[in-house]
């Protein structure tokens, strides 16, 4: 593998991002701005430290066959312990590391962390880590491994040979052991326990290296059109992502239905993704709405929301009228005058279609807005 001055360096998860959305690749690569690490990263990394430590051992010669998940617990546990932050996202490392076992790191050469570099043009390179590489003892097949500790639903084969990484692994093994009889790139989903294996072919090789190129391209140029989709639920540059905004706020609507039916089926496919899109949105406004009123009530956050569905309606029977004229000494038009000056609903029934009531109506009502504050005062 060459190392080369390079115009810009790729990566596997750099192609990713571009193809996912320019402009959040043009935040986070081009502006530099701070993308922070959440708890499925943190576990992540940890995990694969605890992984690099066992397959290590092998590689050493310290010890032989797969390692099982008491051994992969026992590296955990070696790990910095700043990588974590308290004991659940702990748990969460073992049931990952436990779901993934047994580790097949025996009968192979091996070499954990290893790096790659690829130069794919001229000034163009990208470069990367695998897991771990292998040159299989029996056939010498060379194989990439990568974990994958998220948990996102594993690829299926088909799927995973149109993934970018997977693509850039196959094109850069397949420089790095030329003399191999095989190249094989392998992910392993260690939360579901299962490998998905792709091989490297020549047809692979130029399409994920003209996919690399294309978006290195559009970098260069300065290409970085925003592309709202459900993914912006977990885009860390939402707040001030313009686009994200109007589309929330629906700036193209009343732009019409196309006519022709492909742009017909496209827009129905941006419209599904706009559904799912909101569908985030509100799941945060709700999570967002339900943390504000924990914290001003002073409530458990779900005593808090009981509260405020906790509204009650009365409904009289009509029995009450005669029953309540005779009390009253009254006659029940009377009773029902007085009925409608409390009920907005019983007063509009009343009046019925006649103009001069509605109008009186309109003069007699008092509109207010009960907030889940005031719902809060309110005697259970
Ligand atoms: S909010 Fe959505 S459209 Fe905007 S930058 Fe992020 S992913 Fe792209």
């Amino acid at each position: 593998m060459t190392t080369t001055s390079s115009r810009r360096s790729l990566s596997a998860s750099r192609v990713r991002a571009y193809e996912q959305c320019p402009a959040a690749f043009r935040h986070r690569h081009v502006d530099g701005l701070p993308d922070p690490v959440g708890q499925a990263a943190r576990v992540g990394v940890a995990c694969h430290a605890a992984l690099e430590r066992a397959a290590a051992g092998r590689f050493d010669g310290v010890a032989e066959g797969p390692a099982c998940a008491t051994e992969a617990l026992t590296h955990l546990a070696t790990v910095d312990p700043t990588l974590l932050k308290g004991e659940a996202e702990w748990a969460e490392c073992a049931e990952v590391l436990k779901a993934g076992a047994p580790y097949e790191f025996g009968e192979q050469l091996l070499e954990p962390e290893s790096t790659w570099e690829l130069q794919l043009a001229p000034e163009v390179s990208a470069r990367g880590i695998w897991d771990l590489t292998r040159l299989r003892r029996l056939d010498g097949g060379a194989e990439a491994v990568d974990y994958k500790c998220g948990p996102s639903v594993p690829l299926s084969r088909e799927e995973a040979k149109y993934s970018p990484q997977v693509g850039l692994y196959l094109v850069a093994l397949h420089e790095a052991y030329p003399d191999a009889p095989s190249w094989t790139c392998t992910l392993h989903y260690v939360r579901h326990g299962e490998r998905v294996s792709v091989q490297w072919s020549p047809a692979l090789d130029r399409y994920h290296r003209a996919r690399a190129l294309a978006v290195e391209q559009a970098w260069h140029t300065g290409y970085f059109p925003a592309t709202p989709s459900e993914r912006c639920r977990y885009c860390p540059f939402r707040t001030f992502c313009d686009d994200y905004q109007k589309t929330l706020k629906g700036a193209d609507a009343g732009a019409g239905v196309p006519e022709d039916p492909s742009d017909l089926l496209e827009e129905r496919i941006r419209v599904s993704g706009l559904l799912k899109l909101l569908e985030g949105r509100k799941k945060d406004l709700d999570a967002a709405i339900r943390g504000l009123m924990g914290s001003q009530t002073g409530l458990e956050t779900d005593e808090a929301v009981a509260r405020l569905r906790s509204r009650r309606t009365k409904t009289v029977s009509a029995r009450f009228l005669p029953l309540a004229a005779e009390q009253l000494g009254k006659n029940v038009s009377e009773v029902v005058a007085n009925l409608a000056s409390v009920s907005a609903t019983k007063a509009k029934a009343l009046a019925g279609d006649n103009p001069e009531l509605l109008a009186l109506l309109d003069e007699h009502t008092t509109t207010k807005t009960a907030t889940w504050l005031e719902v809060k005062e309110r005697p259970a």
